[in-house]
């Protein structure tokens, strides 16, 4: 199931679940809406249904409290920095302010002079957790949506930490919906590709992620709690690189779909 959130005629973000026309005896591709907040509780159909050309989509989550997103957990990109992966999982936090959806712009800030694209996958929690166990990370998991871990390069190596790096307004990039029927032998193989104006600039798979999902989630919940709606970055392959204001830069993981963003000059 894909549930995103969206806009129509203006009104309030509401939530639907996607359907495309590639699904087998699939609508058109459409969004039914649903009532209620899915990260909350149950939810329901309302039987309105709307054409996905005529919705503006938002980012699927707005995390409750932090992104936790993970550093050099692909060999291949810890060598493009001539660095090597840490002996255990490297996290830092993104705020929550970061966070746009997909077709949002990207703010280009007026500090730096090296803007880089980290296409990721996006861990979605659904339930309050503490201290879980590798063997329990599923039943944390709502689901899986595609990120882009902006970073200025340049200010990640003068600030030694990441905080304002990486955690700029508009560099948490996230949709264009959670998918919540994927099993964790899944997602521990899926493509992981980023184009930039439609050029090809990373392409990888999940499975050489070092840390994978289950250790992932047992390493942060060993010392914070996530809460539902909370989100985890799992680390981007290698080929990052720089976008400048004008480009449109687009992360494509399989199984989930594709997460485009312009780069737009912060005035
Ligand atoms: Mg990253």
């Amino acid at each position: 199931m894909r549930i995103a959130r969206y806009v129509a005629d203006d009104g309030d973000p509401r939530y639907g679940i996607v359907e495309l026309e590639q699904d087998a005896g699939g609508h058109p591709d459409s969004i039914a809406a649903i009532s209620g907040d899915p990260l909350a509780g149950a939810v329901n159909y309302t039987g309105e249904r709307v054409a996905l050309d005529d919705v503006r989509l938002v980012s699927p989550v707005i995390p409750r409290s932090k992104v936790v997103a993970i550093g050099k957990n692909y060999a291949a990109h810890a060598a493009e920095f001539n660095s090597t992966v840490p002996t255990e999982p490297l996290t830092f936090l993104k705020p929550n302010t970061s966070v746009i959806g997909p077709g949002e712009p990207i703010l280009y800030p007026p500090e730096t002079e090296n803007l880089h694209f980290e296409g990721e996958l996006a861990i979605v929690i659904g339930r309050i957790c503490r201290r879980v166990p590798a063997e329990r990370a599923a039943d944390v998991i709502f689901g899986y949506t595609i990120a882009n871990d902006v970073t200025c390069r340049d200010l990640q190596a003068k600030d030694k930490q990441w905080s304002r790096a990486k955690g700029y307004d508009s560099f948490c990039p996230l949709g264009p919906w959670i998918v919540t029927n994927l099993g964790l032998d899944e997602v521990a193989d899926l493509e992981i590709s980023t184009t930039l104006n439609g050029e090809p600039r990373q392409s990888s798979t999940t499975s050489l992620m070092v840390y994978g999902i289950p250790r992932l989630i047992e390493f942060v919940t060993s010392f914070t709690t996530l809460l539902p709606g909370d989100v985890i970055l799992t680390g981007t392959p290698e080929g990052v690189g720089p976008m400048l204001p004008g480009d449109s830069v687009s992360v494509t993981i399989e199984g989930i779909g594709t997460l485009t963003n312009p780069v737009v000059a912060e005035d």
